[in-house]
């Protein structure tokens, strides 16, 4: 190694859980540089975390250096750090899930430019035959002004857009940084709305968080937009994280209506997407970035606050890969950079209700729903010896068919997609399974198929049973096509709009459905959870829960947490506007006594329940979990491998260990998999953890993961 050479410490893509020493030329690049490096016998592009002053070995030379400036801010090489240690994670996986795909093929980082339309001060022309010209026109008068990568994500044809600027109505303006555009807001706050700004405005400079558990209807939104108007004016970055399927163009008009300009983040978005948002956010040009799951580990030039709504949906947690909670991700990152978290939900986590009770969270109530709207009124209906059409009470079928009369609109929910979960020979038992994993497949019409919700095969059901021959099928159960079918049939008059992962591949479509909804003439929904969450549906007066028991008797430790949150979550769609609304819940298990208190005391009520049932098993919050899971081809080796970790885990006879059990879905596209679950206080399980990522055991042809903090246990 010769004099002139640095060393720096980079974090390789490799599921490796250490760092790799290389020679650099002096000057040396900076942390968070990206550097070409020789590894192994390929080459790959890997993230400089640290510096050395010298090595014993004689080293490998940095094949070229692609940034001179940091390109991962510094702070997110320390949040990459901890992302390692806490979730047993190889560090340069872990920067690898940061960095956008093309980051990570080394594409050089430009100086990033947005494109703004701003209306002209032209007299407007006569656009009363291009109506979607003057719509969009009308629209950026309005708002004074607006970003490109806005009016996309909020579906603004740029047609009309191009033909205005033919017309001289509109302009392109390039900006470097984004004004931070502060519209007025049009409400008044409630008191309670005002309280929860104040004290969330007090904690600006600092590190605090805050649980602003709301009841639906309640304003917590406007409470989101007020803080980060404070948070825009001190000239700081503001960052929304929204469950998967609330990142609808509806929710991003609520943010753009007030600041103009709102960058999006999601699943859907290219890869060039994705890389032109992440450097803008980097670089301090996009003001607000509202997104799912992965936009928390997005970079900022100078973040001011992060707000994560429904704080408590499954799909901030990753499961596949580098296994963090998007949520807890936002606490960690508002700690190091010492700015406010507010983390929102009618239906707050017990895990975050915990924190707050231990005063590590600071919990904001709004009790009452803005305008005076009532919570709707629970009723059970038993339907242990009912009749059921299609899975529909007589009960429900009635009061469908009242609310319908009355004007109104009706949300009818289950979740579950297709027609019927089982098909089943009625004189043998058969029953048609997936080849490739250990579920049933679930009939759908339109197409008629037998579909696999696991790993998406799918074949056409036969006519009679495969097994003994002439059997006759039968179709066992109902989701959300056998549901509408049946409700079209007693009121084949009233629009009925089924809202699944089938339908909803379109968001136009929903959109423009969901138009047709609020203009409040009766009509029937039927959905799954897609429908619960985020949709504010003022005419709906009825919410019918088919089916409350799956949920709760389901066997997974958070089930329970998991049916109040959504049946909570899915009523709140109700009563919104002056019209009471009322939710019927059918039951096979009426006595439930999860039910019974939600029932009875609303939704803290059941979580006072279930937090004396965590405590009393020693389930999270109040011990910490870990799952370390197999994959393989054989199921014995898969077995073996965990056996071996369960040896080593139990070397601290503090961490209680249960399994290797097979995972709840036993085999999954020809890969079985198994799980061990171990239990223990933080320090301790993690300590044990740590031994397990260091031991490293191999069992050939299995694949092992460690996942902390699972949201399915079992
Ligand atoms: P949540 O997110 O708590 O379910 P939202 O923030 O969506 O509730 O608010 C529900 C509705 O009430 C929205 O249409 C919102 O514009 C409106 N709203 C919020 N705050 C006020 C207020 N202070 N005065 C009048 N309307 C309000
Ligand atoms: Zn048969
Ligand atoms: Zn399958």
């Amino acid at each position: 190694m010769s004099e002139e050479s640095a060393v720096v410490q980079v974090a390789v893509p490799r599921p490796l859980r250490r760092l790799f020493d290389y020679a650099a030329p002096r000057p040396a690049p900076p942390v968070g540089a990206r550097v070409r490096v020789p590894f192994a016998s390929a080459r790959t592009v890997g993230v400089v975390a640290g510096h050395k002053s010298g090595s014993r070995h004689s080293l490998k030379a940095v094949l070229n250096v692609l940034d001179t400036e940091p390109f991962l801010p510094p702070d997110l090489v320390e949040l990459a750090g901890w992302l390692a240690a806490y979730y047993h994670h190889p560090i340069g996986e872990v920067v690898s899930t940061m960095l956008p795909a093309k980051a990570r093929r080394g594409a050089p980082a430009r100086q990033v430019q947005a494109t703004m339309w701003r209306p002209c001060d032209a007299a407007p022309a006569d656009l009363a035959r291009a109506p979607r010209q003057r719509e969009v026109h009308e629209r950026l008068r309005a708002l004074g002004g607006a970003l490109d990568s806005e009016l996309r994500a909020v579906g603004l044809a740029r047609r009309a857009l191009v033909a205005l600027e033919a017309k001289r109505l509109v302009r392109r303006v390039a900006v470097a940084a984004e004004p931070a555009v502060v519209n007025a807001s049009p409400h008044e706050p409630s008191a309670e709305q005002a309280a929860a700004v104040a004290a969330i405005a007090a904690t600006l400079n600092g590190r605090a968080v805050h649980l602003l558990d709301g009841v639906t209807g309640s304003g917590k939104t406007e409470v989101y937009l007020r803080v980060i108007a404070e948070v825009l004016r001190a000239g700081r970055q503001a960052l929304v994280l929204v469950p998967e399927i609330a990142l609808t163009p509806q929710t991003v008009a609520r943010f753009s209506e007030r600041f103009g300009a709102v960058a999006t983040l999601h699943s859907a978005a290219t890869d060039a997407q994705r890389f032109d948002a992440w450097l803008k956010c980097r670089d301090g040009t996009h003001r607000v970035l509202i997104g799912t799951r992965s936009a928390a580990l997005a970079p900022f030039a100078a973040l001011g606050v992060i707000v994560v709504d429904e704080e408590h949906d499954g799909s901030f947690k990753q499961t596949e890969g580098l296994p963090y909670s998007a949520r807890d991700v936002a606490v960690k990152r508002g700690q190091m950079l010492s700015i406010p978290v507010v983390l929102g939900s009618a239906t707050p986590s017990l895990a975050s209700l915990e924190n707050a009770r231990a005063k590590r969270y600071r919990r904001l109530r709004l009790t009452a729903r803005v305008g005076g709207a009532t919570l709707p009124a629970f009723h059970v209906v038993d339907i242990r010896a009912a009749r059921l059409d299609r899975g529909l009470s007589p009960a429900l079928q009635d009061a469908i068919a009242k609310h319908l009369a009355a004007g109104n609109q009706v949300l009818v929910f289950i979740n579950r997609r297709g027609y019927a979960p089982v098909l089943l020979c009625s004189r043998c038992a058969w029953r048609a399974r997936c080849a490739r994993c250990d579920v049933h497949l679930t009939f759908h019409t339109s197409p008629r198929q037998l579909r696999c919700h696991h790993c998406g095969a799918w074949r056409a059901p036969p006519q009679r049973c495969p097994s003994c021959v002439d059997g006759e099928l039968a179709l066992v159960g109902s989701g959300t096509q056998r549901v509408e079918e049946a409700l079209r049939e007693r009121h084949p008059d009233t629009p009925i709009y089924r809202v699944d992962s089938d339908t909803t591949r379109s968001v136009r479509r929903l959109a423009a459905e969901l138009d047709a909804v609020h203009a409040g003439a009766p009509a029937i929904l039927v959905g799954t959870q897609m429908l619960a969450k985020g949709h504010h549906l003022p005419g709906v007066t009825l919410v019918a829960v088919m089916d409350a028991d799956s949920g709760f008797l389901a066997a997974d430790f958070r089930a329970p947490e998991r049916a109040a949150q959504l049946i909570v979550q899915v009523a709140g769609r109700a009563g919104r506007a002056q019209r009471p609304g009322e939710v019927l819940i059918q039951s096979f298990d009426p006595d439930n006594a999860n039910l019974r208190a939600l029932i009875r005391f609303g939704y803290h009520g059941f979580i006072a329940t279930e937090r004396a049932a965590r405590a009393a098993a020693g389930m999270p919050p109040f011990a910490a979990l870990a799952l370390v899971r197999a994959r393989s081809k054989s199921a014995p080796a898969a077995q073996a491998m965990l056996a071996q970790a369960a040896d080593i885990l139990a070397q601290d006879e503090a961490v209680e260990t249960l399994g290797p059990a097979p995972a709840p879905v036993a085999r999954r596209a020809d890969l079985h998999r198994w799980q061990l679950l171990a239990l223990g206080r933080r320090p301790r399980l993690h300590r044990a953890l740590a031994r397990l990522a260091d031991t490293d055991p191999q069992v050939p042809a299995v694949s092992w993961a460690i996942d902390v903090d699972p949201i399915d246990a079992l």
